[in-house]
């Protein structure tokens, strides 16, 4: 009589391991992304100077905007394992959850999910030889004048090693953000979040638990960028923060 009793629960177990996994959230996150945040992703977009939209592609220049195709190539890693699988649960690495780190304060579950990393103070500046350039908030020229710059821009050569200026969860690494190219967005503790753009590529995937000074993606122009840079954004609780007196450099 017990036979079929345990043969039962392991074919359930066996059954249940390659499955989905039911997602934690408790709201469909697609439906919490209005239209207009679509076409809001990036500060640089659609607007570009003139000198700039000259040197895309062909194929690639519109009337005042970007093509969404050409965002440059798109070197992420596959995600897999045991990390991916939280990922799933947690509907992190969508396009989705980018807009919505973009906008809104994290979500409950998310919060949760890095509740358990320590408390860092500042950020670790995550180009190590890199350098500040265009800074935040309203400092463009021309056209782009009225457009805030919600990052601060590093120089930096292709290819140097970005790293996580805190520690914490990767929400996305992927390039579905016009205008950013191959894109690493990690989520810390307290509902703050940072954002690496234009990379060459990414190293980390949604899922991975990052520290502090972990390489997680290499400087590229990837995306609307003129030339090789690290556009870095820092937010709490989804509200873009100027960075600059947060830096660290490591000693
Ligand atoms: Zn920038």
């Amino acid at each position: 009589v017990r036979v079929p009793v345990v043969l039962g629960s392991m074919l359930l177990l066996v059954a249940g391991v390659p499955a989905q996994e039911a997602s934690l959230l408790e709201v469909d996150l697609d439906a919490l992304v209005p239209p207009r945040w679509i076409g809001a992703t990036t500060d640089d977009w659609p607007l570009q100077p003139e000198r700039q939209r000259r040197r895309q592609p062909p194929e690639c220049q519109t009337r005042g905007g970007y093509r969404d195709h050409c965002q440059g190539a798109r070197h992420v890693p596959e995600p897999r394992g045991p990390e991916a699988a939280l990922a799933a649960r947690l509907d992190l690495g969508r396009r989705a959850t980018a807009l919505y780190l973009l906008h809104r304060v994290p979500l409950e579950p998310w919060m949760d999910a890095v509740a358990d990393f320590p408390e860092e103070r500042g950020l670790l500046f995550p180009v190590d030889d890199g350098r500040l350039g265009r800074g935040f908030g309203r400092t463009r020229r021309g056209s782009l004048r009225r457009r805030r710059h919600l990052g601060v821009d590093i120089g930096a050569p292709e290819g140097a090693t970005i790293r996580s200026a805190r520690s914490g969860l990767v929400a996305y690494s992927d390039n579905g953000l016009v205008g950013y190219g191959n894109v690493v967005i990690v989520l810390h503790r307290g509902g703050f979040s940072t954002l690496y753009a234009h990379a060459s590529r990414t190293l980390v995937f949604a899922g991975q638990r990052v520290a502090r000074g972990d390489a997680i993606a290499e400087v590229g122009m990837t995306g609307f960028a003129p030339a090789p840079h690290l556009h870095f954004e820092f937010r709490q609780r989804g509200l873009p923060r100027d960075p600059t007196p947060e830096f660290r450099r490591p000693r």
